[in-house]
């Protein structure tokens, strides 16, 4: 058979997940392209399988990808898997599949668990519409346009994110959102899998008290539609009065909240609470 890659999505905690379909394209191919080879060789080492693994991550990416691709095109097998997960979702892998588009390598996968989709389905939150967001840049000022831009998203919104960063990125959310219902999934096919359905505001209070642990997917709700959103400047300062009663919010929090809520600018609410 010619060269050609297979992307493998292999277990993101349970390895009993891993399919048959998976190990057996595992066994068939003539190397391994991993984001970190020690993950990977510590989940073949289980099934006892042996296969040269090549290190393919974000900063060797462009080279390594060349020699990967000439390494097909003369032939070659190639599978790539992804730390957890399927390869190309938030991992380097989308840059080889383009490659390999680009220089005519047919590209074939075995589909396996994915984070967000599993975070998803558990969470109860709606499923018919949602956009994966994954994760926020570590730069305030990308971070912030990528936040503004979702202010009006309808949509259920999905992130990913490392537990030291979970606070800050759960205070950003609320900041520029609002307090939305949100579900954090953790260690998800794990022994420790949790599932907490919450607000942003009592998320921010929770982990203000515990460390967060394990790796979270953070599952935001859409905005609320229009007609339910205030519209008014007037509905926006009654919106904001309420805010202030029944969650105590101070007159800047609350004139915030109902700003990015109704559309309505926060100086013109504040000026009409004081
Ligand atoms: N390719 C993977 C996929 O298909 O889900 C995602 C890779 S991304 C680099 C790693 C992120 O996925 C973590 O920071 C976390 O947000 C999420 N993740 C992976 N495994 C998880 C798990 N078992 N429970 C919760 N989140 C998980």
């Amino acid at each position: 058979m010619s060269g050609r890659l297979t992307l493998v999505g292999t277990p993101i905690g349970n390895l009993s997940d891993l399919s048959d379909r998976a190990k057996e394209a595992l066994e068939a191919c003539d190397f391994i392209a991993a984001e970190d080879t020690r993950v990977t060789l510590r989940l073949l080492n289980h099934f006892g399988i042996k296969k040269p693994l090549v290190s393919y991550f974000e900063h060797n990416k462009r080279e390594k990808g060349e020699q990967l691709c000439r390494r097909m095109e003369q032939g070659e097998h190639g599978v790539l898997v992804s730390d957890a997960g399927m390869p190309a979702i938030s991992d380097p892998g989308e840059d080889l599949v383009r490659l390999c588009r680009e220089r005519g390598i047919p590209v074939g996968c075995v589909p396996g668990p994915s984070a967000v989709i599993t975070a998803l389905a558990l969470s109860g939150m709606p499923a018919g519409r949602f956009t994966f967001e994954g994760f926020l840049s570590v730069s305030k000022r990308s971070r912030r346009e990528h936040l503004e831009s979702l202010v009006k998203e309808p949509r259920t919104m999905i992130f990913y994110e490392a537990p030291h960063k979970l606070h800050a990125t759960l205070a950003d959310l609320y900041a520029t959102l609002g307090d939305r219902p949100v579900a954090l999934a953790r260690e998800l096919t794990k022994i420790h899998e949790e599932v907490i359905v919450t607000t942003l505001s009592e998320a921010i209070a929770r982990y203000e008290a515990e460390a967060p642990r394990g790796e979270f997917v953070v599952i935001v709700g859409g905005a609320p539609k229009e007609e339910d959103a205030p519209s008014t400047l007037e509905d926006a300062v009654a919106l904001a009065r309420t805010l202030m009663e029944d969650e105590g919010l101070s007159v800047s929090e609350a004139a915030k909240r109902a700003a990015s809520q109704s559309g309505q600018k926060k100086s013109d609410i504040y000026r009409q609470l004081v």
